[in-house]
């Protein structure tokens, strides 16, 4: 409830007023414990590696361990992680309060898709994962008329894709597959006009039911069966996540433990007669 003017709870009776007061309070709790969370979940964030960075160079100091190539290159890890989510914090906080301009052009989804595929593929490769890109081959067959558009800014639709497709390279292991598959159909929930549904999907270690509600928030790792959190910031998906929602799209998740998962997001199309239009 947002009260902006004095005029938005006059000429109510007192007790409209008292509850239109009473909400505007609770809604102003809720944002300053929403506060209070984000200080500290950052606090927490950059204060573990800190503690680490500062434990390593006493001790390297006080002689108790050497200051070799081992122990500069664990410090150098944790520094990097630390430049790592400060940049990424930036950049989320920034599109939070649309700081961020938007370049959108309107483009056929192989246009939009396809430039990244092949470095896709040599990440995969690389930690023995298969990938494969399947396009939707409706919108080159349909008449160039009836053909859709996406509009989409493709700097920070590559951004997304490079999350999921590096997550999905990351949950994997080695001899699994990644499918990344682009179609055209309506968004789950819309009713009207089409959209262009992307989906990355692994055949790696899934998520757990419970944890697919969180994966979006900032912050949200699944700790490993050892108890140790992967790398990786935990802001991925939440920059995703904004992204897609500055473009009037929606994003998502599928998933079973033990199986894999189809992290997707939808774009809206609009009819091929704007092409070139900048918007
Ligand atoms: P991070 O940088 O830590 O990967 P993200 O925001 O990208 O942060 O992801 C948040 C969490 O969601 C990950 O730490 C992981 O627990 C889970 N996750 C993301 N992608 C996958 C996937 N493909 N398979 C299993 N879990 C995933």
């Amino acid at each position: 409830v947002k009260i902006s003017r004095i005029s938005d709870i006059q000429g109510r009776t007192l007790k409209e007023r008292e509850q239109k007061l009473r909400e505007a309070g609770e809604s102003l709790k809720m944002m300053e414990a929403q506060r209070k969370k984000l200080v500290s979940d950052i606090s927490h964030e950059l204060g573990t590696p800190m503690t680490s960075i500062q434990g390593y160079v006493k001790a390297m100091l006080d002689g108790v361990v050497p200051a070799d190539g081992e122990y500069l290159g664990m410090i150098y890890g944790k520094v990097q992680y630390v430049n790592q989510l400060v940049a990424d914090l930036f950049q989320l906080s920034r599109l939070e309060s649309n700081k961020i301009p938007f370049t959108f052009r309107l483009l056929t989804p192989e246009e939009l898709l396809r430039p990244y595929t092949t470095k896709f593929k040599i990440d995969a490769d690389k930690a023995g994962v298969e990938l494969s890109f399947t396009s939707c081959s409706q919108a080159a067959e349909a008449p160039i008329g009836s053909r859709k558009l996406v509009k989409a800014d493709p700097y920070r639709i590559e951004q997304v894709m490079t999350n999921f497709v590096h997550n999905a390279i990351k949950f994997t292991p080695s001899g699994g597959a990644i499918q990344i598959e682009a179609e055209l159909g309506d968004a789950p929930g819309e009713q009207s006009g089409t959209s262009l549904i992307v989906r990355v999907t692994d055949t790696g270690i899934g998520l757990h039911e419970e944890s697919l509600p969180y994966v979006f928030e900032r912050f949200y790792r699944v700790k490993a069966a050892d108890g140790e959190g992967v790398s990786g910031t935990g802001l991925g998906l939440a920059i995703s996540r904004e992204i897609i929602l500055q473009h009037n799209g929606t994003i998502g998740v599928i998933s079973k433990y033990g199986e894999g998962s189809t992290f997707y997001f939808t774009l809206p199309m609009v009819d091929m007669e704007q092409k070139g239009t900048m918007v």
